[in-house]
């Protein structure tokens, strides 16, 4: 269902923002970035030659062109964030899908916005859903979504174009003296894997390189539609990608577990046609370049203290030394309560901090295949300094910490929590490389769960939960199955596990909000439900299933408020408008019992206004038939 998101919380620090001027941008060009999501270096034809993709690769000779860039991170949310502020995850504290970005955290689109860019977005899955923060700055963020049989349903490729080319065209018609900046993101490489049966490659991986196939016909879609409505006169397109993918390389099948470079290398592309001579550079550029890079190109103040710097030197063909890559994934832990893993990237050299420490001599040995921490000390010490200078630096904002206009909004509707933040892994978990075997069988129940088999899910859940009694993924899927057979009880004393493990776990919140409210336990259900506002500020069915449960404790006052925030923050749902309207008209019934009939003719307006069918129910009330309006 197509969504407008009102921005609540993120508008204070724009409005601080407003009122310095916007300097001289006649001369500024266009920006666009282009990021394919999921997009491994060697699916590209100039990279690898094995896959045509003509357009991009048209822009890769264009431009000036890095086939090995690294991603910080192999997830989608942490990474486009990366992307977007110049920090690494563990400094913006956004370290996993489903983390809220911080107000505290600069982004690139407010800094353009400030610069007196119209700014634009359109988004293709549902990690990057305004709700999680990244629409900060832009104008308009287009992450109209549709959904089918409560499941996300992802904007193929030719519909992104497409809503691409409709922002471009507004644009166009309604402030053509401004430059614009808009973020482009296909999705179609994501698995699952289904391309148009036209473009799907032969072999193993056909199905994936014809997702990438079609994400090269879209971006062709998207230059000649520029072309046509003559925006790309003096236009700077960096294109690139979150992440890559595993594709059953070390064990694992997509991404988001492992840090090695078949997840977390990348393509970059810097094209401004005139400005920037076409080339090449093997540079290990990074993701958090990105931002520094384009704020000095054009002419912008630099954001202090970030991680990332400029390429300038280096795309204007000069040689320039890029610092090394600081890579992470926090989902073992976070996800599976196993170790998390970081890594340390030079051009030629990698380590990984697990358990049992990683060394990799990629100008040797570029796919990982042999660890050499046992015979190179020294190399492992000089890399070990190197990622302990970037934990060292102070992070700008913590996974999970709770905002504070949220906090005080939330206790006026009695809230007792408190604000946790994701707590520091302890010494002594499982190194995940010797978690393959049970992570796969975690990834099999998660399938037959997907796919309706939820007694067969269950029984594989638990039989990991044998093997690992405090596993966080299987802890969380098993309580949704047991919610799924209405074993409600059950389910809530196996969330509540989840629940304990990570504090800051939105989903398994939400889940054991739902449990709660099942078994009618309503106090708790509302402190939970709070939990997870908390956590996700912006997530409108929390808040209305919140607002549900405190009408159910009697507290209609309160319920009201919580299911007008849901009906703010997706003003077309038709249940949240009618549940909101309903409590309404039961507030107005009672303001007319105690005689506030003033207050009892303003509520129910209300209320017949959002939902006329509640007029023919008022008139045959008779303590409302005198107010209705
Ligand atoms: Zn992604």
């Amino acid at each position: 269902m197509p969504l407008r998101l009102h921005l609540v919380f993120a508008c204070a620090l724009l409005a601080s923002h407003a009122e310095a001027a916007a300097p001289a941008f006649s001369t500024r060009p266009n920006v666009i970035v282009v990021v394919a999501d999921t997009l491994r270096p060697d699916a590209l034809g100039w990279v690898a030659g094995r896959n045509a993709t003509p357009a991009l690769d048209a822009l890769a000779r264009e431009g000036r062109r890095f086939p090995a860039a690294v991603s910080p991170v192999p997830l989608t949310l942490p990474a486009h964030t990366s992307l977007f502020t110049g920090l690494v995850p563990r400094r913006h504290g956004v370290r996993d899908n489903g983390h809220v970005l911080s107000p505290r955290v600069p982004t690139l689109a407010e800094a353009l916005k400030r610069a007196g860019y119209a700014t634009g977005a359109v988004v293709s899955g549902y990690p990057l859903r305004a709700l999680f923060g990244l629409d900060r700055g832009f104008e308009r963020y287009d992450d109209a979504l549709t959904s089918e049989q409560g499941q996300w349903r992802d904007r193929p490729a030719a519909e992104t174009t497409a809503a691409a080319l409709t922002f471009v065209r507004a644009h166009r018609a309604n402030a053509p003296a401004r430059p614009f900046f808009l973020f482009v993101h296909y999705y179609d490489a994501h698995d699952p894997y289904v391309p148009p049966p036209a473009l799907r490659r032969p072999g193993a991986r056909g199905a994936y390189d014809g997702e990438v196939a079609a994400v090269d016909a879209a971006v062709a879609d998207l230059r000649r539609g520029l072309h046509a409505l003559g925006a790309d006169a003096n236009l700077l397109t960096v294109f690139t990608a979150d992440h890559g993918e595993a594709l059953g390389e070390h064990g694992e099948a997509t991404h988001g577990f492992f840090v090695y470079d078949s997840t977390t290398v990348v393509p970059l592309v810097v094209h401004w046609p005139g400005k920037l001579k076409p080339g090449a550079s093997d540079a290990a550029a990074r993701l958090i370049d990105v931002t520094p890079t384009l704020l000095d190109l054009l002419g912008l103040p630099r954001f202090p203290g970030v991680d990332g710097v400029s390429l300038r030197t280096l795309l204007e063909g000069r040689s320039q030394v890029v610092p090394p890559a600081y890579v992470e994934s926090v989902q073992p832990w976070l996800g599976f309560g196993w170790a998390p893993l970081r890594a340390l990237r030079t051009a030629d050299a990698k380590l990984i901090e697990a358990p049992r420490p990683e060394f990799y001599d990629l100008a040797r040995d570029a796919r990982e295949t042999r660890d050499r921490a046992a015979e190179r000390p020294a190399d492992v010490a000089r890399l070990r300094g190197l990622l302990r200078e970037v934990e060292s630096r102070s992070t700008v904002a913590s996974a999970g910490a709770a905002d504070a206009e949220v906090l005080e909004s939330l206790r006026a509707l009695g809230y007792v929590g408190g604000g946790a933040v994701a707590s520091e892994p302890p010494a002594g978990l499982a190194d995940p490389k010797d978690r393959v075997a049970l992570k796969a069988q975690l990834v099999s129940a998660e399938n037959a769960l997907q796919s309706g088999d939820v007694a067969g899910a269950l029984r594989a859940f638990d039989a990991a939960l044998s093997q690992e009694p405090d596993n966080r993924y299987a802890l969380l899927r098993s309580g949704v199955a047991l919610a799924r057979l209405e074993r409600w009880r059950e389910a809530v004393t196996r969330l509540e596990r989840a629940v304990r493990a990570d504090a800051t776990q939105a989903e398994a919140r939400y889940e054991l909000a739902d449990a709660l409210t099942a078994v009618g336990d309503l106090p708790r259900a509302a402190q939970e439900w709070m939990d997870v506002v908390r956590l996700q500020p912006r997530r409108a069915a929390a808040w209305s299933n919140l607002g549900g449960v405190l009408f159910r404790r009697s507290d209609p006052r309160a319920a009201e408020r919580a299911l007008a925030r849901a009906v703010e923050l997706e003003p077309r749902n038709d249940i949240f408008v009618e549940n909101l309207s309903e409590v309404r008209y039961a507030l107005a019934q009672s303001e007319a019992r105690a005689g506030r009939r003033d207050e009892a003719r303003r509520l129910l307006a209300q209320a017949l206004s959002a939902e006329p069918q509640l007029r023919r129910r008022a008139l045959l009330d008779a303590l409302l038939a005198p107010l209705v309006p």
